[in-house]
């Protein structure tokens, strides 16, 4: 039976923000946990025209790639962002920035990221500690370890694995010519 409570209460919202290049399971980790504690979450691509060209993959090509591995959330959503990540939250009524903290290294960073976000819209960051086993994860690191022949296939999602190798073996050939 409904209880009259239950229509007036408030949907959570929270946003992963990232640029997913490409998303790793580091990432599926983070949102997977996000899914748990609030009713809705949307991975949120930055999309920054000046960093597009130091990108592997285009932001379409990152949105695809996301909705594919969070098909199995059915509380989350993928969009992309440009501009301030707080003016996106206003405009959705996203009140939580969810961010996986890898190390104490990522700290330093994501206070004073959290403080100016506050201090600019009603918005809380939520900070969730990464899985031990993904603490050294990062999509850069991914990129160079496979560049190189590394084998990452426990590092990302399988189709993720398949897109990758081969645009760097394009790049490669690009080199090449
Ligand atoms: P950016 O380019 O903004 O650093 P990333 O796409 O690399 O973004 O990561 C987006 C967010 O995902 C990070 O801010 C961090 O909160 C989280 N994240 C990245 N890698 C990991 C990981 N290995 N484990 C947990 N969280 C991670």
């Amino acid at each position: 039976m409904t209880q009259p409570d239950d229509q007036e209460r408030v949907i959570r919202r929270a946003v992963c923000p990232g640029s997913f290049d490409p998303v790793t399971n580091g990432h599926i980790d983070i949102i997977s946990r996000a899914s748990q504690l609030f009713d809705e979450v949307v991975v949120a691509v930055g999309v920054n025209k000046n960093k597009s060209r130091g990108r592997l993959f285009t932001a379409e090509e990152r949105i695809s790639m996301l909705e594919k591995v969070c098909a199995d959330f059915p509380n989350v959503t993928v969009a992309s962002f440009e501009g301030l990540l707080t003016t996106f939250c206003e405009e959705r009524g996203i009140g939580a920035i969810v961010k996986g903290l890898r190390a104490v290294s990522d700290f330093d960073y994501e206070l004073q990221m959290a403080q100016m976000n506050s201090s600019l819209v009603d918005v809380e960051t939520v900070f969730i500690p990464t899985s031990p086993e993904y603490s050294f994860l990062a999509s850069s690191l991914v990129k160079e370890v496979a560049t190189f022949g590394g084998d990452v296939s426990s590092l990302v999602p399988a189709d993720v694995l398949t897109l990758l190798t081969a645009r760097l073996a394009e790049r490669a050939r690009e080199q090449d010519e």
